[in-house]
């Protein structure tokens, strides 16, 4: 089912989904069952795997000279997605990048999705890899995410790139989108992050998934923003925990974001590491019981592998 018509089905109630990384290259399904198994009893009716494009590393060689490499380091996620499938009955969402696809490679990934029964997917750019310094996109890849929805919406009408084929199947994608309350990094203004977020809609995406946020207030007001600008479709909170005292700084530095005053201090004068998870993830229940007391369509955990703290904030809240 698409993941709209879970948001339709539940009138009004407010729904819960996870997030999962691939396992380092060389785990298996274990590390993925392990973070799941015990966040079934919530009934989230989808599970997001995200996409990780491959990433330079530098070996030295005998001569001393250095090698740079590029390498993917967790690979697998339709096949992660076909997985939890077989194994849960509940629908996985693959998120999937234009950096390092072209456009051809898109497609044949979107085929393949088709073919596993797969028909909900987060539609992102990706960001720049190190060393890069700005995203770079594959020759003949897709540039932004709005490219990549513009393509997967054409593919719901059956038009491929090759134009020969005649009578494609169509397909019928749900198109989730990526949305950041305290703006993309990279945009000038949030009114022109938000004309952008636009355009993914009015290309075909149906529904937004924001970024981690420790302030509601944020949340409330991105939708507000993208209502009066005329973006009207479910906006889903993405939720993550403070857990640990480096967050604090590398938070902010991996996504752009702030975290309000009230949790900083409480987090500076906790005194152990055990006092300081505590605190995010009272914080994390409280930040999601309002979300679910405003109706919210979904809560959305980004897991990253903690389960245990997830299932204690889910057992809170649900
Ligand atoms: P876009 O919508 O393409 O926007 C990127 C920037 O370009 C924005 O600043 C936008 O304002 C600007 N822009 C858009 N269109 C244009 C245009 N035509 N001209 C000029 N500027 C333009 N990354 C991964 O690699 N794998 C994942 O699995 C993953 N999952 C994510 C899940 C969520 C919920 C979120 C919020 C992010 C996720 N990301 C993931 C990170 C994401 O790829 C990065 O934030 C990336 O930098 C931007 O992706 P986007 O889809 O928002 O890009």
């Amino acid at each position: 089912m698409k993941v709209t018509e879970y948001f339709e089905k539940a009138n009004g109630k407010t729904l819960i989904s996870f997030e999962v990384l691939p396992p380092l290259k060389g785990g298996g399904m274990k590390a993925i069952f392990d973070v799941l198994d015990p966040l079934m009893e919530f009934k989230p009716p989808f599970i997001d795997v995200t996409y990780h494009r491959e990433e330079f590393i530098y070996n030295k060689r005998a001569s001393g000279y250095y090698e740079k490499i590029a390498i993917r380091k967790r690979p697998g996620t339709v096949g992660i997605c076909a997985s939890i499938m077989h194994r849960y009955g509940v629908d996985a969402v693959p998120h999937l990048i234009c950096g390092g696809f072209t456009k051809e490679d898109t497609e044949n990934a979107l085929i393949d999705l088709n073919f596993l029964n797969i028909n909900n997917v987060l539609a992102l750019r990706g960001d720049a890899r190190k060393f890069d310094g700005k995203f770079i996109p594959e020759p003949d890849g897709n540039n932004f995410a709005l490219d990549l929805v513009k393509q997967m919406s054409e593919m719901n009408q059956g038009i491929y790139l090759d134009s020969n084929i005649e009578n494609g199947e169509k397909m019928d994608f749900c198109i989730g989108i990526a949305g950041y309350p305290e703006k993309h990094i990279e945009a000038p203004s949030m009114k022109a992050d938000l004309l952008r977020t636009k355009e993914k809609i009015d290309a075909g995406a149906d529904y937004i998934v924001t970024q981690m946020f420790f302030d509601n207030q944020k949340y409330f007001d991105y939708v507000a923003a993208c209502r009066e600008m005329g973006i009207n479709v479910p906006i889903v909170p993405g939720l993550k925990p403070l857990t640990k005292r480096y967050q604090l700084n590398s938070l902010p530095r991996l996504f752009f974001i702030n975290l309000p005053d009230d949790l900083v201090s409480a987090a500076m004068e906790a005194n152990n590491s055990a006092a300081i998870k505590e605190i995010g993830i009272e914080w994390c229940i409280a930040q999601s019981k309002e979300l679910k007391a405003k109706g919210v369509p979904c809560l959305h955990y980004y897991t990253m592998g903690d389960t245990e703290t997830i299932r204690r904030i889910a057992e809170a809240v649900y």
